[in-house]
């Protein structure tokens, strides 16, 4: 268990690494579009779940490790009620 202030720190860390996420993804639909070709969208669909397996890693709540969901604008933590921002 982390103090209230550390969990915020940390789950500001988590966020900011989870929207990060969104630079992939839009680049994947971006190449996607443009190129219709099978190996660019195995290149997509790898950078997809990439993405997909980073989150259920990253997107924890910093007290009880619990994933925290598809939403990203979170106060509080649904399981253990932890605040996060
Ligand atoms: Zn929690």
């Amino acid at each position: 268990m982390y103090k209230k202030n550390e969990n915020i720190e940390i789950f500001k860390e988590r966020l900011f690494y989870q929207k990060l996420t969104i630079i992939p993804a839009i680049i994947a639909i971006i190449v996607g579009r443009f190129f219709d070709n099978k190996f660019v969208y195995f290149i997509a669909i790898l950078i997809f779940i990439g993405i997909v397996v980073f989150s259920l890693f990253n997107w924890r709540c910093p007290s009880c490790e619990c994933f925290l969901g598809k939403e990203l604008r979170i106060k509080f933590c649904n399981k253990c009620g932890c605040k996060l921002s």
